[in-house]
C-alpha cells in the first residue's frame, strides 16, 4: 500500500490542461508563463507543463527556481524581489516583476557584477491594491530605469483579483495597454511584454473581450486545477482533478453528534457549535490542520461530509455513504487552491507522481 496521507499528481492531466490553455492563448497572441508556486515547483510537474507547450516558468520564491534550474527556458520571478536577494535573483532568473526603483538599482548593480542583463517588467497597480506603482509615478520610474545599466525594461504588467478581488475587464486592461503605448511613444522603447494578469483574466479570452495588445499571462490555478478564477468556473476541455488527496481512516465509530459536557474552546481558540443529528458513524482520518485547511477539501464520495479537524485529525461523517468503510481504508478528496498550496508545502504529505 502507498504512504498516507499522500497527494497524487496526474502528470498527463497537467500536460493536457497546459496544452489547452497554451493553445487558446496562442490563438489570441498571448504567451503563457506557467506558474509553479502552488506545487512548490516539483520538477516533474514543471516538466509536464513544458511538455504541454509552456516556454516560460514563473514562481514567487527563489528557492523553487533551484528545483527547475535544469529546464532550459526563461524564468520569471513573480514576487517583488527582496533587496537582500538581488544577487540571487539575477543569477537564478531572467526576468522579474518590479515596482521599487531602489530594488531595481540593486538588480542593476548585481547584473553588472555578474556580466548579465536582467529583464524588468514594471508592475502597474490598476486598483487591486497589491503590488504595482500608481499611474502618477510611471514616467519618473521609467526614466530612472532606462538610465540604469545591467537591467532592461521589457514590459509592464498588472496583477488583479488577488488582494482587492478586482476583476480584470476591458477597461482596466485597456488602461494597461494605453500605458504601454504611451511609454513606447515617450521613451522610444518597445514594450515586448504586456502582462495582463493571472488565471482571473482568462474569461476575457472566452468572451473575446481581451484587449488585443495583451500578449502575456501568468497562469497557475487554471493549469493545475482547470479553473478560471474571476468567477471560479471550470475551464472547458480541462481536468479539475490532476491532484487528489488520499488519507487513511484510523478510527471508525458510532458516536453522538453533540459533545457531552460543558463546551469551552477547541484546539484553535474557537467555541464550537453543534447540531444534534443523533448517533452518526464517524471516521477519523490521519491528516489535520497542520497540513491543510479542511474547508478547501471536497470528499470524492459525495455522501461523506467533513465535520471538523484538529492539528492532526480530520473527522468525517460516513453514515450516509453507500460504501462500507473500515479502519485502514483510504478516503479520497478533490482539492481547492488554498488546500493544494498547503498540502504541497507540508512535509508530512507524501507526493506521489503518476
Ligand atoms: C501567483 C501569481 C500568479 C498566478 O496566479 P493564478 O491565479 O494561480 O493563475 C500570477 N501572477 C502573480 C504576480 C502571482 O503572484
Amino acid at each position: 500500500m502507498d504512504v498516507c496521507p499522500r497527494i497524487e499528481i496526474d502528470l498527463s492531466k497537467i500536460r493536457a490542461n497546459t496544452q489547452v490553455l497554451v493553445d487558446r492563448c496562442k490563438n489570441a497572441g498571448i504567451q503563457v508563463a506557467g506558474v509553479t508556486k502552488v506545487f512548490c515547483a516539483v520538477p516533474q510537474v514543471a516538466e509536464a507543463m513544458v511538455e504541454g507547450g509552456i516556454n516560460m516558468l514563473a514562481d514567487a520564491r527563489l528557492e523553487n527556481f533551484g528545483k527547475i534550474a535544469h529546464i532550459p527556458i526563461q524564468k520569471l520571478l513573480l514576487r517583488l524581489p527582496m533587496i537582500s536577494q538581488a544577487e540571487k535573483v539575477v543569477s537564478l532568473v531572467d526576468i522579474s516583476l518590479n515596482s521599487e526603483i531602489a530594488t531595481i538599482k540593486k538588480l542593476s548593480e548585481a547584473s553588472i557584477k555578474q556580466g548579465k542583463v536582467h529583464k524588468i517588467i514594471l508592475m502597474i497597480d490598476l486598483g487591486d491594491l497589491r503590488e504595482g506603482i500608481w499611474s502618477d509615478q510611471i514616467h519618473t520610474t521609467i526614466k530612472e530605469i532606462t538610465q540604469l545599466e545591467g537591467v532592461q525594461l521589457v514590459g509592464i504588467g498588472t496583477n488583479l483579483t488577488c488582494y482587492g478581488g478586482v476583476i480584470p475587464n476591458p477597461t482596466n486592461l485597456g488602461q494597461l495597454v494605453n500605458i504601454a503605448m504611451e511609454i513606447e511613444d515617450t521613451f522610444q522603447i518597445r514594450m515586448e511584454i504586456i502582462s495582463g494578469g493571472n488565471s482571473s483574466s482568462l474569461y476575457l479570452l472566452e468572451r473575446g473581450e481581451m484587449p488585443k495588445a495583451i500578449n502575456h499571462l501568468r497562469l497557475g490555478e487554471s493549469i493545475v486545477l482547470g479553473r478560471e478564477t474571476a468567477f471560479g468556473e471550470p475551464i472547458s476541455g480541462t481536468y479539475q482533478d490532476a491532484f487528489t488527496l488520499i488519507a487513511e481512516i484510523v478510527e471508525l465509530k458510532e458516536k453522538p453528534s453533540v459533545p457531552i459536557g460543558e463546551i469551552g474552546m477547541d484546539a484553535f481558540g474557537n467555541k464550537p457549535v453543534f447540531e444534534d443529528h443523533g448517533i452518526r458513524k464517524r471516521a477519523i482520518l490521519a491528516i489535520g490542520r497542520q497540513d491543510v485547511s479542511v474547508n478547501n477539501l471536497i470528499p470524492k464520495d459525495e455522501k461523506i461530509s467533513i465535520l471538523g479537524a484538529s492539528s492532526d485529525h480530520l473527522i468525517v461523517d460516513v453514515t450516509d455513504s453507500l460504501k462500507e468503510y473500515s479502519v485502514g481504508d483510504e478516503v479520497a478528496f478533490d482539492i481547492e487552491y488554498g488546500a493544494l498550496l498547503q498540502l504541497m508545502t507540508s512535509e508530512y504529505v507524501f507526493k506521489k507522481i503518476k
